[in-house]
């Protein structure tokens, strides 16, 4: 009889340290999602090695999780922080070390499950070298963001070829959302099988606090209208828009307007210049003495950032899924977010926030002030939000998803579809 308390599974995230800070440049919702869904697949009773790139010297090279799940950092390239395209050239390194360490353990994985383009090309190595079956999630799709950015760089053609490989030679692959599995047949290939298996996020951590106690331990004013933004400083999260919006906001001149933008930055690194950018833009509207940069906001202390404000705004260009937002709904709070991929699927308009065009500055305006102006629709929205959450968004209902679908793999049996916990789960 299959005993699945042998299984074990090789979750690659090269770029994506699923055991570093989370918020800063380059470490956002894929390192969440790795560290997660690994962490949650372990207390199921899956054996979860996570291997990433070491790119600190200071770092241990094995970092326990849980006592069946660990993210192990491989050798490959300088061990410093390179660009995710950088990172290809040490490709073959990464595939020769994982391997050396899988012998010299003496550990047979059951599947690789992949995580971004680079790592796809990991997979599809050793889905080759080991005969495993691979599950991949791109977490975005280089068809798609090369369509919103000015300069196309080097690494595209290599990106997108690697991208259809993975669609067409992986034995799943993962969409987060029915608007990126469009995207995946419209974009990258005819070919390939897809499960939608959404994104997660803690419905325990999430939601304990309500806005008065929260509002309270952060040392916040009980009138405050808080509007908050949490993420990378990164121009296609256009923050831009958003301290824009808060200057045409019919609260622009009432003092208990208070913005708060979270998130890391580095000093001379890009988000460290988009920091500065916005900080500039800010200024010039005059609105710095509203406008709170508190920095990268620690995992604990994030509940109550998203419980104290009225409103969160997810003002990104595009958003394959956006954590962000269902973190703020788990707390009970109306998201305003860019009409936009993962943030079609996740916020309801008029049910759980508001939808609203890509970096339109009055649109945002108006969904802000909507908000602001009706505050116990405001926490209509945010009960909505969270019951949303709970059906659909727990990492448990997401490692749920996965334990049935590596089950079918290893197996060897196909799946037509599979209920479970209000997971869509579904494969074409
Ligand atoms: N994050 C955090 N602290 C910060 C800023 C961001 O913990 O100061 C986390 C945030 O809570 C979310 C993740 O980083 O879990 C960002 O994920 P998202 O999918 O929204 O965006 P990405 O970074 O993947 O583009």
């Amino acid at each position: 009889m299959y005993n699945q308390q042998q299984k074990s599974i090789a979750i690659i995230s090269v770029h994506g340290d699923p055991a570093v800070e989370i918020g800063k440049e380059e470490a956002g919702g894929q390192n969440v999602y790795v560290q997660k869904v690994g962490e949650a697949l372990a207390a199921r009773g899956w054996r979860v090695d996570m291997f990433t790139r070491a790119s600190d010297p200071q770092q241990s090279q094995i970092v326990q999780h849980a006592p069946k799940c660990r993210t192990i950092r491989i050798h490959a390239g300088p061990e410093d922080f390179i660009t995710r395209d950088n990172i290809f050239t040490y490709r073959e390194d990464f595939v020769g070390t994982l391997l050396k360490f899988q012998r010299r353990e003496g550990i047979e994985y059951s599947l690789v499950h992949t995580n971004y383009w680079i790592s796809g090309w990991v997979g599809l190595q050793l889905q080759e070298k080991l005969s495993l079956p691979m599950v991949h999630t791109y977490h975005s799709l280089g068809a798609v963001k090369y369509k919103s950015v000015s300069t196309i760089p080097m690494v595209a053609r290599t990106r997108l070829r690697v991208e259809k490989a993975c669609l067409e030679k992986a034995d799943r692959v993962v969409a987060t959302s029915p608007q990126e599995k469009e995207h995946m047949h419209k974009l990258v290939s005819r070919f390939g099988k897809i499960a939608i298996i959404p994104c997660g996020t803690d419905i325990h951590l999430f939601g304990k606090v309500n806005r008065s106690e929260a509002r309270e331990r952060l040392g916040m004013e009980q009138d405050a209208k808080v509007v908050i933004y949490v993420g990378r400083f990164d121009k296609r999260k256009g923050i831009e828009t958003l301290v824009r919006a808060v200057n045409q906001s019919q609260w622009r001149e009432d003092p208990r307007l208070k913005v708060i933008i979270g998130g890391g930055s580095r000093p001379g690194q890009s988000d460290g210049l988009e920091r500065e950018r916005i900080e500039g833009i800010v200024a010039e509207l005059g609105i710095s003495e509203r406008t709170y940069f508190p920095g990268r906001i620690e995992r604990e202390d994030l509940p109550l950032y998203y419980a104290a404000a009225n409103v969160c705004v997810v003002p990104s260009h595009y958003e394959p899924f956006g954590l962000v937002a269902i973190e703020a709904m788990a707390s009970r709070t109306p998201v305003v977010a860019s009409d936009v991929g993962g943030l079609q699927f996740t916020v309801i308009d008029e049910e759980t926030g508001l939808l609203v065009p890509p970096q339109n500055v009055a649109a945002f305006a108006g969904a802000i002030d909507r908000i602001l102006n009706h505050p116990s629709w405001g926490v209509e929205l945010g009960i909505n939000g969270r019951k949303r959450v709970e059906k659909k968004f727990s990492w448990d209902g997401v490692a749920l998803g996965l334990s049935q679908l590596y089950n079918k793999l290893i197996q060897k049996d196909d799946i037509a579809a599979t209920p479970g916990l209000g997971i869509m789960f579904e494969v074409s």
